[in-house]
């Protein structure tokens, strides 16, 4: 079962000495951290149709008999599955790079961004620093992180990548050293419009953060405390695209009953 708290959503739980849950954010005790729902599967599987389909909210709400407040709980709780559905450990050959989201939607060219103030929370915060990797197979693990220093971007590549990987990065000082880690360390040189012969480039993962970026400012404004949800879901969408709309659908059913109870 996953731990997830049945008023506010947040994934940080406390385990008690009695046996029953505390959330860390909002501190409400649950002896059963899932959501109770009245809703049937039937029900259940339509809206995560129109999710997959990315219609909105009032859309779903004209085509669906469900009440807002519902339609918009279990669209948190998928989102949350999605954040959680963590791929597996990437081994082979991974490309790494950090990006940064909110603000200005536009790539800065790189000697600026690395010099951006460090992202604070809360209100008037205009950037928050993303790292993401990338295996050549497929698949992308992204996660928001505090900054772009080393002990932050290479404690995520231990966790997620197998010793012994090839690891492709940029000249960024936050991967120096990775490679006295058990892993063997390409660097790719930031060059626009060279033609890229040897599998030296980390376009893989660029071509990712694009797909980001389009689909978050698709969006409009997300409030920063969220954003690690839509992080969590495209991150899903993207590492799942292969599959149709039926298989992610029942994929998505599949999940969600870790985090749902009907009734
Ligand atoms: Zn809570």
């Amino acid at each position: 079962m996953k731990r997830i708290c049945p008023k506010c959503s947040c994934t940080k739980i406390w385990s008690l000495k009695d046996g029953r849950f505390r959330c860390a954010k909002c501190r409400q005790t649950f002896s059963d951290p899932r959501h109770r729902i009245s809703i049937t599967k039937a029900k259940l599987r339509r809206v995560i149709q129109e999710f997959l389909l990315e219609h909105s909210t009032n859309i779903i709400l004209s085509r669906i008999d469900i009440s807002k407040y519902m339609l918009l709980k279990i669209l948190t709780l998928l989102r949350v599955a999605m954040t959680q559905d963590i791929p597996e450990v990437f081994e082979g050959t991974v490309e790494v790079d950090e990006t940064y989201l909110g603000g200005q939607w536009k790539n800065k060219r790189l000697t600026v961004k690395r010099n951006l103030p460090k992202a604070k929370r809360g209100r008037g915060t205009p950037k928050q620093a993303v790292f993401g990797i990338l295996c050549r197979k497929g698949s992308v693990w992204a996660d928001l992180i505090d900054n772009v220093e080393a002990k932050q971007l290479q404690s995520r590549i231990i966790k997620q990548v197998k010793k012994g990987s090839t690891i492709f990065s940029d000249t960024w000082r936050g991967y120096t050293g990775i490679a006295a880690k058990g892993y063997v360390h390409r660097l790719v040189k930031h060059t626009k419009d060279n033609f890229v012969t040897n599998g030296n480039h980390i376009n893989g993962l660029e071509g990712f953060w694009g797909y980001l970026k389009r689909k978050l400012a698709a969006k409009g404004g997300i409030r920063q405390s969220r954003l690690h949800l839509y992080l969590g879901e495209y991150v899903w969408r993207y590492n799942h695209r292969h599959l149709n709309l039926k298989e992610q659908q029942s994929y998505l059913l599949k999940l969600l009953k870790k985090y749902i109870r009907y009734g």
